[in-house]
């Protein structure tokens, strides 16, 4: 079975940067189990994966803009820490994340997380941590399937390990745990 729009795929997977920082990788008992073609998976994997099928193993390059993206240093950014609110500053520390505006596309949300913080004010960055990063993954196809009718009403795939999602029946309303390997790009 081919992997096209809207197929369950399994697979397992490595992946780490141009410069040999390993980033991530599944685990032999979980592959990533993603639904595909809902940007569930950067770009440039989901592309090079339509049309494969399972047993299909590849080492792929991708390249920022199929990934996180260009980095860009107008998201890098000093703000005085009165600028957040009174009961915020004292959480003010390295690794703190909060979302605001992007400085110049007006009203396009954008996470920022604390990089320093000293007397000339906070230092935060809104780019993503692999922003301008080019990714070398290692990856096998051990599943492709077609999605459920739930699947597709959910958008997204069920059953994979540790995804919380075991229970078909699980409630619409109420928003989904997301904990785990789950196929979601973070
Ligand atoms: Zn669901």
């Amino acid at each position: 079975m081919q992997i096209v729009l809207n197929s369950v795929v399994s697979m397992h997977y490595r992946v780490a940067t141009s410069e040999g920082e390993q980033v991530d990788a599944s685990t032999p008992d979980a592959p990533l189990t993603f639904l595909h073609g809902h940007g569930q998976i950067i770009p440039g994997l989901e592309e090079s994966l339509t049309g494969k099928v399972e047993g299909h193993v590849a080492d792929l390059t991708i390249a920022p803009e199929k990934a996180y993206g260009a980095y860009d240093d107008g998201l890098d950014l000093r703000v005085t820490k009165d600028a957040f609110p009174a009961e915020i500053q004292p959480r003010l520390l390295p690794g703190f994340r909060f979302m605001a505006e992007h400085p110049t596309a007006e009203g396009q949300q954008v996470m920022f997380t604390v990089a320093k913080v000293d007397e000339q004010g906070v230092y935060v960055s809104g780019n993503h941590p692999l922003a301008g990063k080019t990714l070398l993954f290692h990856v096998e196809v051990v599943g492709v399937r077609a999605a459920s009718a739930h699947e597709l009403e959910h958008g997204h795939a069920h059953g994979g390990p540790g995804c919380g999602h075991e229970d078909p029946g699980h409630d619409h309303g109420q928003e989904h745990k997301h904990g785990g390997n789950c196929g979601h790009q973070h």
